[in-house]
């Protein structure tokens, strides 16, 4: 009411007038933005509830945190970016997580953030913040909307910036002054078709065909084929890609095993024969030369370098990023979109095919050694250990997920040993059905992926695999899956703390404060699966395999949101999984 009052105020002559909020919520749909996740406040609400009537989804959490890290697994889950809405200073510090999560993965997001009036900016105005330095560190490009008339090509750019080459982190600033201006209804129109050629324009560069030399590909198809132990790695940005179809083909024609990183599980299945999962370190340990795609040669993959990979390994990098590329020098560095680049190999490979077949050494001893350590699994597994250790448990899940069938659940996982677990248990069938702590190890990712999955994938069961500590970061959220009625089951592996319970010796055990918990311990027993109650949602609490099983077979098939708290003895797993070495 008081907008429209302003408005006529404004423009005597009544003719129909857009203001700020209005003409952003216009931008971001013009420009093909499905859903926005945030918290509202001064002064963006507006922008939210215009979008809304646009019909823009707005997914309305509890903390900035959260809904940021939902804005990066969506871009990462659809290919497009994850659009976050955030009021000024602090909800933008809040977002600040999600922005540098979508950095850090690779995955394209957009923060948006009001931002205090211009004029008054330098004096101590309400939530004041310099917000384009605050960003700087964590994204690609960006913008403030400085002039109502800015804003459709300042959308425009975030937009495709985030997803374009590398992706990564927009940011665009919207001071409350400018969400207050009004231009006409026929300026905004020519505005806003300006800025979506110019999207058109910018997508079609950053879409370019991929420029590999063909002398590159022959190199890296003759190194392969002559190699005694080849092997080929694939990662979330071959996930991103959507790989999966020219993967299976490579593997497939050549017979070469292959090892996923944690979320390139299920691009191939993780049953496959070739899957060399099971046998990574013998796999990496081993190969002579690797095609790496997609994945980088960070600390999950060891650099590269010995003692876990040999020193005479020749690695093939697949990567969209030529800076990437150039960091690793690899023996042979092919720019390109991973589908678009494998595309190319493949055709090169079926002028001139080989396939080492499975009775070549390599591929022996590589299955070989899965299957012995396979077999030492399920013996672990096999056994109904009680109170719970994470073995047992994480069986009883892993069997009910596959008993799912497809479309497989999305399973979201996060934590010390219980990611670790999880990891190594839980079969991924399907491409794109993995979140976890990523590439940056962050703990507190856990409801906000399973909104974002449940929202990108509405035909997909989430299933999140928790710590309880992960848990806690997040935990408010579940009145979100309640109120958006998500259908999310969240597991959390109760231990009583980060890493279990109190681990101290008797000598650690000292000083003034000495009868204070522990800095690992949280409540002992805590109801975890009484917080969603709170909110309506159905909550299960269990110590046995019946008593899992069925609060499984429950919530699996009510597609509802649900808590299931696992009582797992505080002793069992070790301290910082399996990072012991660097804590
Ligand atoms: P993982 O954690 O699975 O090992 P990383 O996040 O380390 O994966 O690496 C992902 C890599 O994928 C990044 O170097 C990124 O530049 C690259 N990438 C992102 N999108 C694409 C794409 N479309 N094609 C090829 N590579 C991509
Ligand atoms: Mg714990």
């Amino acid at each position: 009411m008081a907008d429209l009052l302003d408005l006529k105020t404004q423009n005597p002559q009544n003719a129909p007038q857009v203001d700020g909020n209005l003409l952003v919520a216009k931008s971001l749909s013009r420009l093909g933005v499905t859903h926005m996740f945030g918290v509202v406040g001064i002064p963006v609400t507006s922008v939210a509830t215009r979008a809304v009537s646009l019909g823009i989804r707005f997914i309305a959490f509890h903390n900035e945190q959260s809904a940021g890290y939902a804005a990066s697994a969506f871009g990462y889950l659809t290919g497009r970016p994850g659009v976050l809405l955030t009021v000024s200073a602090p909800g933008c510090v809040h977002g600040l997580a999600g922005l540098s999560n979508g950095m850090a993965n690779t995955w394209p997001i957009v923060m948006i953030s009001g931002s205090c009036d211009q004029k008054d900016s330098g004096r101590g105005d309400f939530q004041e913040l310099d917000q384009i330095e605050a960003v700087r560190p964590f994204s690609k490009l960006s913008k403030k909307a400085r002039d109502i008339k800015e804003i459709p090509d300042c959308v425009a750019q975030v937009l495709e910036r985030a997803a374009s080459g590398r992706p990564g982190g927009c940011y665009l600033d919207l001071p409350s002054d400018v969400l207050h201006q009004t231009l006409s209804e026929s300026e905004a129109e020519k505005l806003l078709t300006s800025a979506a050629e110019n999207q058109l324009q910018l997508r079609e560069l950053s879409s370019a065909s991929v420029n590999v030399a063909s002398s590159e590909v022959e190199r890296a198809v003759s190194l392969l084929r002559e190699a005694q132990r080849p092997l080929i790695v694939f990662g979330k940005g071959a996930a991103y890609a959507r790989a999966e179809g020219e993967l299976k083909k490579l593997v497939e024609t050549t017979g070469i095993p292959f090892l996923p990183t944690p979320m390139g599980k299920g691009l191939l299945p993780d049953t496959h024969e070739l899957a060399a999962t099971a046998a990574r370190s013998l796999a990496i340990g081993k190969c002579d030369v690797a095609v790496i795609v997609g994945a980088r040669l960070n600390w999950l993959l060891h650099f590269g370098e010995p003692p876990k990979w040999s020193k005479d390994v020749k690695f093939i990098l697949v990567d969209i990023d030529k800076e990437e590329i150039e960091l690793r020098n690899p023996e042979v560095g092919l720019v390109g979109d991973a589908r678009k680049v494998l595309e190319i190999i493949n055709r090169e490979i079926k002028d001139d095919p080989f396939c080492l077949g499975s009775s070549h050494p390599w591929v022996e001893a590589i299955s070989k050694k899965a299957k012995e350590n396979v077999v030492k699994m399920e013996a672990q597994l096999a056994k109904d250990v009680v109170p719970f250790n994470f073995m047992t448990p994480m069986r009883i899940i892993r069997d009910a997920i596959l008993g799912v069938g497809s479309p497989a659940p999305i399973v979201v996982s996060e934590g010390a040993n219980t990611m670790d677990v999880g990891r190594a248990v839980l079969v991924q069938t399907e491409p794109r059905t993995r979140l976890d702590a990523g590439t940056w190890g962050t703990m507190g990712v856990g409801l906000g992926y399973c909104i974002a999955a449940a929202v990108a994938s509405p035909d997909r069961l989430v299933v999140a695999v928790e710590g309880d500590s992960g848990f806690g970061f997040s935990a408010i959220e579940v009145e979100t899956l309640v109120r958006y009625q998500l259908p999310v089951v969240v597991i959390v592996f109760n231990n009583g703390g980060v890493y279990g319970g109190d681990r101290r010796t008797p000598e650690e055990i000292t000083g003034p404060h000495k009868d204070d918990p522990a800095p690992t311990s949280f409540v002992p027993g805590a109801g975890y699966h009484i917080l969603i109650e709170a909110f309506g949602g159905k909550g299960y609490l269990v110590g046995t395999p019946e008593e899992l099983k069925s609060a499984l077979a429950e919530s699996f098939a009510a597609r509802k949101p649900a808590v299931i708290n696992v009582t797992i003895d505080p002793y069992a797993g070790a301290e910082s999984g399996r990072l012991q070495h660097k804590n």
